[in-house]
């Protein structure tokens, strides 16, 4: 939890708030999150895209039976010739589900099919392709190796150990290691409340006939997208008209009613002075121009309890301000941790790409495999930070850091992916 204020620490802050570097920005945002911590049960298929909220413990032993990695015979090691064949007598089978209930005595061996319980006195498995079976009689060839195949019980997990994290986001494969636990009930956190509005007087909602200078409004839809798919409880406010009283007051519900507040446009140069005298009487709220590109400006703060990002009103630069800064912010506070940046790698860029030092730049690529394996990525086509096309076409940012000049075709460039396979 933050003890300093945010103005107070805006004003420590040694940086231009004319030209934020993106990662001063994030590191400033990050000292103010302080996450949900009221929880709730849920069954675990409803865990899925939520936070755990306590160590998940395994209550046995996995995998719970000493067994076989593989379909063939277990034998104990001793009976086996290490210089050459051996032919032991078959004494039954260890099914999955169905283990072998007697005795091997020397000289026998099991027939064992994988995740079959390994008969007691057994300790070393040897797969079917390896032997040669004349009715009960089998032969092993020489050169196995004690313990071979055999899954030892608690080998992946003892029992009472922490099988997840508090703070583990639940995909698919969190949902099937609980299960396998036997456990049907997980302690989560509750969802995170992120009321939005977009601000502007041009703005029509859908279906509605559009006047001279008018367009619709798509930052809702993109926003819907982006906190749904994060797993953030939504709450669509609609348009506001610049107007500082019907500003006023959906600022004031959404921050009653929600744990964030997200909002896209209005904090542009020119537009940016009565929101700031507003946010002057409902909160705490700091006002930047970040320096990239597109995304400019961006406004965070606290309206009473709840977080305030104010995001700008060109729909790319919401998307792209969404992703860089709301992202990281809002997984925080819904009780994710740790949060990782989403990672980036290098590609080949095969166009040239215009570029201006000191800012960063986040342009729209198509990231494809070469024909030599290699990675190899291309910009969308036209960057202005109104084509959300741009966005649609692509499947990863660019990102040329502030030092960054034009792009010359075959250089390595940073690439993040806009699409996870989770
Ligand atoms: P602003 O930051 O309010 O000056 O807006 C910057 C640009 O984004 C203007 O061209 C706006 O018309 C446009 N814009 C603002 N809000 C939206 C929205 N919700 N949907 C589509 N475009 C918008
Ligand atoms: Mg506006």
């Amino acid at each position: 939890m933050a003890t300093l204020s945010i103005t107070q620490a805006s004003c420590a802050d040694d940086y231009d708030p004319n030209s934020m570097p993106v990662d001063k920005a994030r590191a400033f945002i990050h000292q103010f999150l302080d996450p949900v911590t009221a929880t709730v049960r849920v069954p675990i298929r409803s865990a899925l895209g939520r936070v755990l909220a306590e160590d998940v413990l395994s209550p046995v032993d996995v995998p719970a039976h000493r067994n076989s990695a593989m379909d063939g015979w277990a034998m104990r090691f001793a009976d086996l010739r290490t210089d050459g064949e051996t032919t032991l007598q078959e004494a039954g089978a260890s099914f999955a589900g169905k283990p072998f209930m007697g005795t091997m005595a020397a000289g026998q061996c099991v027939r064992i099919m994988t995740g079959g319980v390994v008969p007691e006195g057994a300790d070393t498995v040897v797969m079917q392709e390896r032997a040669a079976a004349s009715g009960r009689a089998i032969t092993f060839p020489g050169g196995q190796k004690p313990g071979q195949n055999v899954r030892e019980a608690g080998e992946d997990l003892k029992a009472g150990s922490v099988a997840l994290r508090r703070g583990r986001m639940v995909r698919p494969a969190e949902l099937g290691l609980i299960a396998s636990l036997g456990i049907g009930e997980v302690a989560v956190y509750r969802r995170l409340r992120v009321a939005f509005f977009s601000t502007g007087d041009e703005l029509k909602p859908v279906g509605a006939a559009l006047g001279a200078g008018d367009i619709y409004d798509s930052n809702r839809y993109t926003l819907h997208g982006m906190l749904t798919r994060l797993g953030c409880e939504v709450l669509d406010m609609g348009v506001v008209r610049d107007d500082p009283r019907a500003l006023e007051q959906a600022f004031r519900e959404a921050a009653a009613a929600a744990d964030v507040v997200i909002t896209s446009g209005g904090v542009s140069v020119g537009e940016a002075d009565f929101v700031k005298d507003m946010m002057a009487k409902l909160g705490e709220v700091v006002f930047w121009k970040i320096a990239m590109k597109p995304g400019r400006p961006l406004a965070y703060g606290k309206i009473g309890p709840a977080h305030f990002f104010g995001l700008p009103g060109n729909p790319v630069s919401v998307m792209v301000t969404f992703y860089q800064f709301a992202r990281e912010a809002l997984l925080r506070l819904m009780g994710a941790d740790p949060v990782e940046p989403v990672p980036t790698f290098q590609a080949k860029c095969t166009a040239r790409l215009k570029k201006m030092p000191g800012r960063t730049e986040f342009q729209r690529g198509i990231l494809t495999r070469s024909a030599d394996g290699s990675l190899a990525v291309r910009p969308t086509g036209e960057q202005g930070s109104g084509i959300l096309k741009s966005m649609s076409d692509a499947n990863c940012f660019i990102i040329l850091g502030d030092h960054t000049g034009n792009v010359e075709p075959g250089s390595l460039v940073e690439v993040q992916l806009l699409e996870g396979v989770t």
